[in-house]
């Protein structure tokens, strides 16, 4: 028999999977000896069964039952019990934390009896009936699924009608009177009385955290962060203590580091009187952390204490959630704390050098995604000096974002759907806004603090966020905010806003570079004294030294090749010809496909030749001493020509007076018109269609290499054949390639050794890699194309028209244009790596699609064997750190 259930002290940390992380580390910290509240935890496993057959699993009951029993012995009182009832927490706790996007129930075991025993033990019957309508209030809302408008209304009626603002200026009485009307509200929506058995409200309260799981939110949250569907939570019952007793207690959150920096210090929110739902979803501003020395030293001086404990023992920095209840300090949660992609690399070193960790583990800790958001742009520092600040909020996500102002989350997405930027402007966000917080370019709230739902989930999406903003007075349903110095932004004006230093500015404000990308650059050494560039160069080293894989870069043009070479790239992988063709020259090209005759058609292709043989000449020398591997060209040839109807249109328009040379042109585009082109004449296809076409190329190649060489420099061409699907093609080109190749060495007296190989994208290729071997010296594989036959999805077409539904389906996470399909595309990998090199041990292995540069894709090159991953310039430090990381 499975076990279901798990004391607090039988769990460990490593139990994620089982218990979830909130379980998992409650665990840790009840067996580190930190005073954590008695509890248990229902396993993941309990809630994928719910899920899967609508039952609880055999057996699950009982445990529970036991495992109450053991809670109710240690703390000496039983739930519910009326003189002195014990309180429970139900709290979800899935294995990667999804913050807010889940339930939790607190305060379970509360009824019109227990009410009275509450009063009585914490003698505060005002504390008491509070806590009874925060029950019926959240249970009514989460578990029964009634409108959480419905109590918010009653609670402001409530105090309307007393005339007070605040809650803290209702009564005992008034909170009593508000637990009847709450009833009747549970009543009328439900049909049913408010569930006094506490037992019945625990299991109530267990199966709505289950389905929770299923939220639309928590979906959509998944989906952005790349979650497994079928993972799960746990839920964890927990004693509860409570930080609104009076003064004297308070709830707060705390990091062992500066989340944002990853400076070490004292960092976090305490909010005196209050449970915690209050200091997460930002409703009361908090105070500093450091107040907590003032308010409550003993406390404080045990907090500080723990989470120098807690950061040692987990080797990482840390988020906390602490509760005092009259004077004494509990821990409700720890994890490995989210932190921003800069405090990622700054804390991996702190780490390093503090002995906590090593240079591996240190690589490990930091990831490709983050590597990319340190690359984003920021402000332009002098730009925005001269800029109209209109206020300084919290730095809670770094970035610079520029938008218009939207005041809802449907507003961001409608406006995102148009093309427009926007930022999301609220008093504060919950986990009801998540959709218009991806659709926006930053979030700017005026309420709650760096551990606020916006600032949280907004550092976990690497979006730009401010918060807690409070000079802004944001009025939603009008539609505007308003500013120190009365000024008046309304929805539609732009905004900037600057996450790193939590600046917000009227209108646009230009951005630059970040540091990050001037380091890459080779305009910011890593000695002078950034301390973020400082710590990525030393990641990167170690990455560097550790990956097996080398890292190439898509580039076309030298100065592409240039940027990719100064950002890291040991070669070119892919060179994409038919962009050579755009511009003035398709003139030329349009010639080539109109030519009747021989003649005609060669003196196209030598009007071509010294273009082409300059744009390599220009690669080489950038990539001096590297490999450049240059594709012959693939699309098909209508991309080159007038649009199919335009050109009709403006012949039949014409009529008798229409060109002669549209007439021509019309009928070649009318014959060169594909229902499919991109399964029609493109790739070796072409070359094998078109005489002259290919090898006018090679022999460009094969010059410019020639040339280079001359000029004394070390070219080392690698000539690309693509969509090859069979052993033949292949050999019919190389065929006429050496020829060429050898013509050239002959006439010039000059040898470049130039490698051949193809490009494998085409399934039949992958399929018959052993043969294709025989002719091919090295392969490349073309993911773009091999995903979009394997699946059999337009590459055009699919991702706007049903992908959002495939993914909201859960048929795939991610898609697979983005992030390789191990299990189909992979696997045709896979299968052509071991082919191809049984037939050729030294074969060459790479990859060109746009995986190159996905960090999961890039270890998944790693996996399969692969000796380069090759990606758009920009990518090329993520590949590497990525590479690195895959080795490690
Ligand atoms: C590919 O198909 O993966 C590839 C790199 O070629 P293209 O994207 O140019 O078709
Ligand atoms: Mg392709």
């Amino acid at each position: 028999m499975p076990k279901f259930v798990y004391d607090f002290t039988e769990g460990n940390k490593d139990l994620k999977d089982l218990l979830g992380g909130k379980g998992a580390n409650l665990a840790e910290m009840t067996n580190l000896g930190l005073p954590v509240p008695p509890g248990f935890t229902i396993t993941t496993e309990s809630c994928r069964h719910y899920l899967e057959h609508g039952t609880l699993p055999e057996g699950l009951e009982t445990e529970i039952d036991e495992h109450l029993a053991a809670l109710e012995g240690a703390m000496g009182r039983k739930l519910g019990q009326p003189d002195d009832p014990l309180l429970v927490s139900v709290r979800s706790g899935a294995k990667f934390s999804m913050p807010g996007m889940m339930e939790t129930v607190l305060n379970i075991g509360l009824n019109d009896e227990s009410v009275a025993g509450l009063a009585a033990q914490a003698g505060d019957e005002r504390f008491a009936w509070d806590s009874y309508r925060r029950l019926i209030q959240m249970f009514g809302k989460t578990v029964l699924d009634i409108d959480g408008d419905r109590f918010e209304d009653a609670l402001e009626e409530a105090k309307r009608a007393k005339g007070v603002r605040e809650d803290v200026e209702l009564e005992a009485a008034d909170f009593r009177a508000l637990v009847g009307t709450f009833k009747n509200i549970v009543k009328h929506e439900t049909g049913d009385d408010f569930p006094t058995d506490p037992r019945e409200q625990m299991r109530m309260a267990m199966l709505a955290v289950f389905q929770s799981w299923n939220a639309p939110r928590a979906i959509l949250y998944r989906r952005q962060e790349r979650i497994p569907v079928d993972l799960g939570t746990a839920v964890n019952v927990c004693a509860m203590v409570f930080g609104n007793l009076g003064m004297d207690s308070g709830t707060g959150v705390a990091f062992t580091r500066d989340p944002a920096s990853g400076h070490q210090g004292v960092y976090g929110d305490y909010l005196q009187n209050a449970q915690g739902e209050d200091v997460v979803a930002g409703i009361r501003n908090t105070v500093p952390l450091t107040e907590l020395e003032r308010i409550d030293k003993r406390s404080y001086d045990q907090l500080l204490d723990i989470m120098e404990t807690l950061e040692n023992h987990y080797r990482d920095m840390c988020d906390i959630e602490f509760t005092i209840e009259r004077g004494k300090l509990w821990m409700l949660q720890t994890r490995v704390g989210k932190r921003t992609a800069a405090a990622a690399f700054r804390i991996a070193c702190q780490l390093l050098d503090q002995g906590l960790i090593d240079a591996d583990e240190a690589a490990s800790r930091v990831t490709g995604d983050q590597l990319a958001q340190l690359m984003f742009p920021r402000f332009d520092t002098s730009a925005a000096e001269g800029a109209r600040k209109l206020t300084k909020g919290m730095n809670a996500s770094p970035g610079a974002a520029v938008g218009r102002a939207v005041f809802s989350s449907e507003a961001a997405v409608a406006a995102a759907e148009r093309g427009e930027d926007v930022i999301l402007v609220r008093r504060e966000t919950n986990p009801d806004d998540l959709a218009g917080m991806v659709a926006a370019r930053g979030v700017l709230t005026s309420r709650g603090g760096k551990t606020s739902h916006a600032a949280v989930v907004a550092r976990g999406m690497g979006k730009t966020c401010v918060c807690g903003a409070e000079e802004l007075e944001v009025d939603v349903k009008a539609g505007r905010f308003t500013a120190p110095g009365d000024v008046v932004v309304s929805e539609g004006d732009v905004i900037s806003i600057d996450g790193t230093s939590g600046l917000v500015y009227l209108g646009e404000v230009p951005v630059q570079d970040s540091p990050v990308v001037q380091y890459f650059e080779g305009r910011l050494a890593a000695s002078d004294g950034d301390e973020l560039v400082t710590a990525v160069d030393r990641v990167m080293a170690h990455a560097d030294a550790r990956a097996r894989m080398l890292v190439r870069a898509n580039a076309d043009t030298p100065e592409d090749a240039a940027r990719a070479r100064r950002f890291g790239a040991q070669g070119i992988g892919l060179c994409r010809t038919e962009h050579m063709f755009l511009g003035d020259r398709r003139q030329l090209v349009e010639k080539l496909i109109l030519a009747e005759t021989d003649e005609e058609r060669f003196a196209a292709l030598d009007a071509l030749e010294p273009l082409q043989r300059a744009d390599f000449e220009g690669i080489f020398e950038a990539m001096d001493g590297l490999p450049v591997t240059i594709r012959l060209i693939d699309p098909p040839l209508h991309e080159f020509l007038p649009d199919l109807t335009e050109l009709s249109v403006k012949v039949a328009l014409a009529g008798a007076d229409a060109d002669p040379q549209d007439r021509r042109l019309l009928e070649a585009v009318t014959r060169l018109h594909e229902q499919n082109p991109m399964l029609g004449l493109r790739g070796v296809r072409l070359g094998l269609a078109i005489p002259g076409l290919f090898m006018m190329q090679v022999k460009a190649i094969a010059e410019a290499a020639v040339a280079r060489k001359e000029a004394g420099g070390d070219p080392r061409p690698e000539i690309m054949i693509p969509l090859v699907g069979a052993v033949q093609e292949l050999e019919a080109v190389r065929e006429e390639a050496e020829g060429v190749l050898r013509h050239v060495a002959e006439s010039t007296g000059v040898a470049v050794h130039t490698l051949v190989g193809t490009m494998i994208e085409v399934p039949r290729a992958a399929l018959t890699a052993g043969q294709i071997a025989e002719s091919a010296e090295f392969f490349s594989f073309g993911t773009n194309d091999l995903t979009q036959m394997t699946w059999g999805f337009s590459r055009d077409d699919v991702e706007a028209a049903f992908f959002s539904r495939y993914l909201e389906l859960g048929i795939f996470g991610v898609s697979p244009f983005e992030t390789l399909d191990r299990d189909g595309v992979g696997r045709l990998v896979r299968i052509a790596v071991e082919e191809g090199r049984a037939t050729r041990p030294d074969l060459k292995l790479g990859i060109c699609g746009e995986h190159g540069g996905d960090p999961d894709s890039v270890h998944f090159c790693h996996e399969a064997g692969l000796d380069y991953v090759s990606c758009s310039p920009f990518r090329v430090p993520v590949a590497r750190l990525e590479a690195g990381r895959a080795a490690i």
